[in-house]
């Protein structure tokens, strides 16, 4: 099997676009093999700081270009990641360990969401007239301003959807972004750059720098007017902070213990394979991915049996093509962690119902989807975040247990319910405490509405991304009100006496109108 079906020349032409003058390297590691992908060029603060100062002049040009300009821009975008697929899958596969499948719903959704932002940033950003404070004397209207310069700093899970996601609106909205890649996933962060750059995005309007987690971040967020966050609930917690010392805003995408409830009108084995797909993908590297299963008694033995017989037939190997149906975990840090939370369940009583080993005859990072039941609250992956191809099954006695199980946990980023009707799935997800819950679906109904919010509550983050929401987080709504001449608004006592009757009588009509 090959470390990359990238070869050489074009990684080190890729990697040449990254903001570097520091001369440090860091061993990129490819994770199908466990060789050496590339030697990545480090950035230091001081190349951020210097990349911000350009990023600024060049925002001034590109806000000034107006929506249309950026609207043909990004709409050309979005076709070239389309022409550019599978040099995107190539570059997305060799950083991550991933499949082809999932590599192409990355490809997929940035595709979306350029789509998206491309189309709907001048309707949602337009100026428009808001209700007055006092009909005709006043006149009220709202416009939007760029926030400047966004910090976007993203985690080597999902390195292309889920920085187009961020990066994409902020543009959209007429800002320049400078972004803090990880070093796993920088390769497939500048072949989907590459697009925007020859679609029309100045080089200068969208560095990107890899580089020390703590250097690099805190440089990105003390250059930036706001800064969106992608990665775990510790590193979000200090970037929040610091962001909140210099008053600028902040949106923390973070972990998730995301639950899946299987009702019991189910049809078991539809479900479980369905259920199976939202467990493993990307090797449960994903922020939405399932890691608890509670199911409902009538049907939890069909269901298991059907789940557990549908992860053993999962065909797990390193290709650059279709054939497999999972990957690899992504590096040697994951491997550690997953047998970790693995070992630690089954040494305190958990019953094994599938997988749970490593497969070093596959490549150094593999390893096997698991199943596993008993799990108790002492044990590790019961409520920390695994991150992996590890899920708990449970079996629950009703409805209210399922539920009160599923939102008995610090995160509230993603949860999905399973039903044989639509509307008992709906009724069950208005009781789910998640940013996101799916029906029938284990996280890609709503991972592909790129019009609706999507984001965490609780442990989960602040604020969300994609929808109108996602836009409004880069830009300073201006309210601009003006008195009309209509009417003069007292200024003395003797003419506040003159008004204040017709005034108070404005009140009571706009409340028996109805009215805002
Ligand atoms: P991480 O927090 O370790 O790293 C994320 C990014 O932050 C990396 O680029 C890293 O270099 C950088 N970083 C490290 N220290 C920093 C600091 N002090 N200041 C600023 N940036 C710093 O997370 P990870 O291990 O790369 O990603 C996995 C985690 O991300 C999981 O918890 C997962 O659930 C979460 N995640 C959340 C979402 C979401 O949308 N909610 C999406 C993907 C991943």
């Amino acid at each position: 099997m090959p470390a990359s079906s990238l070869d050489s020349v074009r990684i080190s032409d890729l990697a040449r676009d990254l903001v570097h003058f520091s001369g440090a390297t860091a061993r990129v590691l490819a994770p199908f093999t466990g060789e050496l992908l590339h030697e990545l060029p480090l950035g230091s603060a001081g190349d951020v700081v210097d990349a911000a100062t350009a990023a600024r002049v060049a925002q001034r040009a590109w806000r000034a270009a107006g929506f249309a300009h950026r609207r043909a821009v990004l709409l050309r975008a979005h076709d070239l990641l389309l022409e550019r697929r599978e040099e995107l899958m190539d570059a997305l596969q060799s950083e991550t360990g991933k499949t082809r499948g999932q590599a192409f719903e990355e490809v997929f959704s940035g595709a979306s969401v350029t789509r998206y932002y491309a189309v709907a940033a001048r309707s949602v950003l337009a100026t428009r007239r808001r209700r007055s404070g006092i009909p005709l004397v006043v006149s009220t209207r709202v416009g939007y301003k760029p926030k400047g310069l966004v910090g976007v700093i993203t985690p080597w899970n999902y390195p292309l959807s889920l920085s187009l996601m961020d990066v994409v609106p902020a543009l959209a909205a007429g800002n320049a972004v400078v972004q803090k890649a990880d070093n796993q996933g920088a390769l497939s962060i500048l072949a989907s750059r590459r697009a925007f750059i020859d679609a029309g995005v100045p080089e200068a309007l969208w560095p990107v720098v890899a580089g020390d987690g703590d250097e690099i971040g805190n440089a990105v967020v003390d250059v930036s007017d706001y800064v969106c966050f992608t990665g775990s609930t510790a590193t979000g917690r200090k970037v929040g902070v610091r962001a909140a010392e210099r008053l600028i805003g902040a949106s923390l995408e973070l972990g998730g213990k995301n639950p899946l409830i299987v009702l019991d009108d189910v049809d078991p084995a539809a479900a479980a394979a369905d259920a199976v797909y939202s467990c493993y993908s990307s090797m449960g590297q994903l922020c939405v991915s399932i890691e608890r299963v509670y199911v409902l008694r009538h049907v939890a033995d069909s269901f298991t049996r059907a789940f557990v017989e549908r992860v053993r037939q999962l065909k797990q190997g390193g290709a650059f093509d279709y054939s497999t149906d999972v990957g690899s975990l992504t590096s040697a840090a994951q491997l550690e962690r997953v047998s970790a939370h693995v070992d630690d369940a089954v040494a305190k009583g958990a019953m094994l119902l599938a997988g749970g080993r490593a497969r070093p005859d596959l490549g150094p990072f593999f390893y096997e989807p698991t199943v596993l039941a008993a799990v108790t609250d002492d044990m590790l992956c019961a409520r920390e975040e695994t991150f992996g191809p590890v899920v708990a099954i449970h079996v629950v006695q009703s409805e209210d247990e399922a539920v009160a199980l599923a939102n008995a946990s610090e995160y509230g980023l993603n949860a999905s319910v399973f039903s044989g009707s639509l509307a008992h799935g709906r009724r069950v997800a208005e009781r789910l405490d998640a940013g996101s819950v799916n029906v029938n679906e284990g996280y890609r109904a709503t991972f592909s509405s790129v019009d609706a919010p999507m984001g965490g509550m609780k442990q989960s983050g602040i604020g969300r991304r994609n929808g109108a929401e996602g836009l409004m987080r880069f830009v300073e709504p201006r309210t601009v009100a003006a008195a009309t001449g209509l009417l003069t608004l007292p200024r003395t006592g003797k003419e506040f006496a003159a008004v204040a009757g017709a005034l108070v009588s404005v009140l009571v009509v706009l409340k028996a109108l109805r009215q805002r």
